[in-house]
């Protein structure tokens, strides 16, 4: 089977395939998993948060607009700070 996630393949990807994971807001973490959440949306993830249980999944927020620049630092730590509140 063809390594998707590994190599060359990841040279042609968005930012060669990473990015901040909406589940447990990693940056700069390869993020090639898809996992459905329970309104049956597909979400990327990354390799930890893809054999996350289903209540994680569902609180993925979107990270479109989340940058893993220095300058996001702050708003995503403010995220984060929030998620571990509801947990
Ligand atoms: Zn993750």
């Amino acid at each position: 089977m063809a390594k998707t996630k590994r190599g060359k393949g990841l040279l042609g990807l968005p930012s060669r395939g990473r990015g901040t994971c909406p589940v447990c807001l990693s940056t700069r973490i390869k993020v090639l998993y898809t996992v459905t959440n329970s309104e049956g949306k597909q979400i990327q993830v990354c390799k930890r948060c893809s054999s996350a249980p289903q209540s994680k999944i569902d609180k993925a927020i979107t990270t479109g607009t989340i940058a893993f620049r220095r300058r996001l630092r702050k708003t995503l730590n403010e995220l984060k700070a929030k998620q571990s509140a509801t947990d």
